[in-house]
């Protein structure tokens, strides 16, 4: 069939984006569903800043590839052997496809499948396969999301709620589990630990509604923008601090001496994770879920991580298992204890996707939403 499709021809154009106009509205063609694989009809697709890192190539990808990791959709067609889903059933998709049977799928951790990490390396579905009618375009992390239809893996899709709007839904499937799966799984806070996080896009301001909502305090949001901070306290953060002050961290301790249990770090910059270390208690976990270029390097002193007993985790999906923590985390939607629809600030037609992620790039929307008719 004919789509129209967000593609990238190559990586490394300047910013800002939206005159350099890198991705193309193009008419493709897409094939069939193969074994194990369903077609789903995009009714939304978030703007992430990860797919901005692909464009300007801080996260290399393989070229050409239709850009797009947080959407929704509905199934429209099956593919051989998928009996778990129906044709008219609604997925969010998820950009880690798991294969349930490699070790660490096996051992609860499928955001580090190894067929999965493989697949979204090489730009393929989890098969191996391309679906795109040129052989040369690559799906961008089994999801390539920017496009009117796709074919994503089984294994890239969880079903959904039906009665969740699109536009709200799209966002469940990075920036929400990414965010919350941080506070949630990877640094497991409790209520009453205070919790910092830093870095307030959309996955920051999702990881600080899942600390609010895990009872966190006090609860602490550091960004370098006054504005991302005044919405941080809309979000139920109770202190603020902008990081390009050069004594943030001291501010942070003049509040709380001892440190704060947990630091997430969301921004991703080395700078924000040496912040965010700084500021982490004796005892306490510094998380970090953000992605810096591959060169980036981080300066540490081992012996006080022994001394201190203190943790440094990496957070990659929220550590979620996708098809528990999706359908978990919208019911905590809808119960009005995870007010995720406010990270939605702007909804825009495919078009209009270069301005939209000019306008990400420059920090003035939080999420923007494609929808499809
Ligand atoms: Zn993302
Ligand atoms: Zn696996």
């Amino acid at each position: 069939m004919k789509i129209r499709a967000a593609l990238l021809q190559n990586m490394g154009l300047p910013t800002p984006y939206a005159q350099s106009r890198p991705l193309q509205i193009a008419e493709l063609e897409l094939r069939d569903p193969g074994p194990g694989e369903v077609l789903v009809k995009i009714r939304a697709a978030g703007l992430c800043h990860s797919d901005l890192s692909v464009i300007d190539g801080n996260r290399p990808r393989p070229m050409p590839m239709v850009l797009g990791h947080e959407a929704v959709g509905v199934v429209a067609k099956l593919g051989m052997g998928v009996a778990d889903l129906a044709v008219g059933d609604h997925v969010v998709t998820v950009f880690v496809p798991s294969c349930g049977h490699c070790h660490p799928c096996e051992h609860g951790r499928p955001a580090l499948c190894e067929p999965g990490f493989k697949a979204n390396g090489a730009g393929t579905l989890l098969s191996g396969a391309r679906r795109f009618g040129d052989e040369h375009i690559h799906h961008h992390l089994g999801v390539s999301g920017f496009a009117e239809h796709a074919v994503v893996a089984r294994e890239s899709c969880v079903k959904i709620d039906k009665t969740l709007p699109f536009d709200t839904a799209a966002v469940f499937g990075c920036a929400v589990i990414t965010g919350v799966g941080a506070v949630v799984n990877t640094a497991q806070v409790k209520q009453g630990e205070s919790v910092a996080v830093i870095g307030l896009g959309g996955v920051g301001l999702a990881a600080l509604l899942g600390a609010k909502r895990a009872g966190a305090s006090p609860l602490i949001a550091i960004d370098l923008s006054d504005s991302k901070l005044a919405i941080a306290r809309q979000f139920g953060a109770t202190h603020t601090f902008n990081a390009a002050a050069p004594d943030c961290a001291e501010q942070v301790r003049a509040l709380l001496p001892a440190g704060v249990t947990h630091a997430v770090e969301m921004a991703g910059s080395a700078k924000a994770l040496e912040l965010a270390w700084k500021i982490t208690a004796r005892g306490g976990t510094t998380v970090t879920a953000g992605l810096p270029h591959p060169d980036a390097r981080l300066p540490l002193s081992p012996v006080q991580l022994v001394v201190e007993e203190r943790t440094l985790k990496g957070s990659y999906v929220g550590s979620c298992v996708p098809s528990r923590d999706i359908p978990r985390y919208i019911e905590w939607y809808q119960r009005g204890e995870l007010p995720v629809d406010k990270l939605l600030t702007e909804r825009i037609r495919l078009d209009e996707i270069n301005a939209g992620f000019d306008r990400l790039a420059k920090g003035e929307t939080i999420r923007t939403v494609v929808v499809f008719d």
